[in-house]
């Protein structure tokens, strides 16, 4: 009776072997440099310790925003077609994984009705990968999604990802055609392929070893791209989705108490920390902008985009990831105009699907611009007006309600008010 485990190196001699591991530690190291060069850039942040009182809600969130896909499947299409990639992607990783540490590490996990139940999951979990990845070119290609940049590298990352997974399959049919073993049927995708490929020598046993050397080097490519291109998302969404700080959408981070601070004695002392360079933002925010997959879903939200006004918050997010090396002022690269136009709505926020806040950037950059004294001339009116009379339309502040005249507005009333009706009452 056949023994049911994985031949890990059917047919592949001793010089690919060799050439296997040297190009897959090329492009391990090419990985973790990448990885290292950013990583240094986050560090030269300002230092912002995350917190961990609420554990619960930043992993309920991490569940709903990165597992669920929440946000995302708000669009029907593009939920399933991220779904059934990003969920083939990590089984078919994880089962990279696993055959690392059966062969290399030698810890027999891939035999018995384990390794059975494991090709019947990569497999069936590879084709989502496929299906999902062909939505996606396709509708790229067709340019049905408006707030989509249509850039060649973008198709090209969807084709590289694609013939690896059609180059798994490949290889998997080429070995069960010429093996003929028992348990076949596991992989139902492969044996189906098993069928076609019997007597074609293209995919007969000969040419296996230079379609397994070329499936590898493909998956090596795609190691050493991820963190030099927005693939970079694959790592960075989740953690960026796991450790932000849940915050109810519209809600402004303040780097300071507001009650504090209208304590006199106080205010003189505590200075505001708004964002000129790159390396004001905090570590956090930094990688926050590296986890931005450019979708523009950001975009296709923000009234002050969609009415004409010089902003996007894609390109906000953008503009600090690429300058981010080499920390300039933030005036060189995103304009005061672009910072006012800002209404703090939040649309951006909510529609985000890796939970990038941009109101907490704008509104540092904004604090820097007020730092410099660079103001929109009618905020900078408004203020000095509301300073000096109380009433931003400069008129005394007991007139200060008129505007609302004949409007039928509804006033509120003052607690004291309240407090004196009623004991009128009582
Ligand atoms: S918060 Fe600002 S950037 Fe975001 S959608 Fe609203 S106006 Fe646009
Ligand atoms: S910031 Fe978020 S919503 Fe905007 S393009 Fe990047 S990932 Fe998409």
């Amino acid at each position: 009776m056949q023994t049911v485990q994985r031949d890990t190196f059917w047919m592949i001699s001793f010089d690919y072997k060799i050439a296997m591991y040297v190009f897959g530690a090329i492009a391990i190291a090419i990985f973790v440099y990448g990885f290292y060069r950013r990583f240094r850039l986050w560090r030269k942040g300002v230092k912002e310790k995350v917190s961990w009182n609420d554990v619960k809600t930043n992993f309920q969130f991490f569940y709903k925003t990165a597992v669920e896909q929440k946000k995302i499947k708000r669009d029907r299409l593009f939920g399933f077609m991220h779904r059934f990639t990003s969920y083939g992607f990590v089984i078919l990783f994880i089962g990279t994984v696993l055959v690392v540490v059966d062969y290399d590490f030698k810890i027999p996990l891939l035999q018995g009705n384990f390794y059975l139940i494991y090709e019947l999951v990569l497999d069936v979990f590879g084709v989502l990968f496929l299906i999902g990845l062909l939505l996606a070119m396709v509708v790229r290609a067709r340019k049905s999604r408006s707030r989509l940049r249509n850039r060649i590298a973008d198709q090209a990352f969807l084709l590289l990802l694609f013939l690896i997974g059609i180059g798994g399959y490949i290889i998997e049919g080429i070995r069960l055609s010429e093996t003929q073993i028992s348990h076949a049927v596991w992989s139902p995708v492969g044996y189906g392929l098993a069928g076609l490929f019997q007597g074609n020598p293209l995919f007969g046993a000969e040419a296996y070893p230079i379609w397994w050397l070329s499936h590898a080097l493909l998956a090596f490519m795609l190691i050493a791209i991820i963190p030099y291109t927005k693939l970079f998302h694959f790592l960075t969404a989740p953690i960026n989705i796991l450790f932000q700080p849940v915050k109810r959408t519209g809600k402004v981070g303040t780097p300071y108490n507001l009650e504090e601070m209208t304590e006199e004695e106080r205010y003189e002392s505590m200075r505001i920390q708004g964002v000129n360079k790159v390396t004001d933002f905090t570590g956090w925010q930094l990688l926050s902008t590296d986890a931005c997959t450019e979708c523009g879903r950001c975009d296709s939200q923000c009234p002050a985009h969609n009415s004409g006004k010089p902003l996007a918050p894609r390109s906000i997010v953008m503009k600090i990831r690429d300058n981010m090396h080499e920390n300039q002022e933030i005036s060189s690269f995103i304009s005061p105009e672009e910072l006012q136009s800002c209404t703090t709505c939040g649309a951006c926020v909510e529609a985000c699907p890796v939970s990038i806040n941009h109101i907490d950037l704008i509104l540092s950059m904004r604090r820097g611009l007020i730092q410099n004294q660079v103001m929109e001339e009618e905020a900078e009116k408004t203020l000095v007006k509301l300073e000096e009379q109380h009433n931003i339309f400069g008129k005394p502040w007991s007139d200060r309600e008129d505007w609302s005249k004949g409007l039928n507005v509804p006033v509120l009333e003052s607690k004291k008010k309240k407090t004196e009706k009623k004991k009128e009452g009582a």
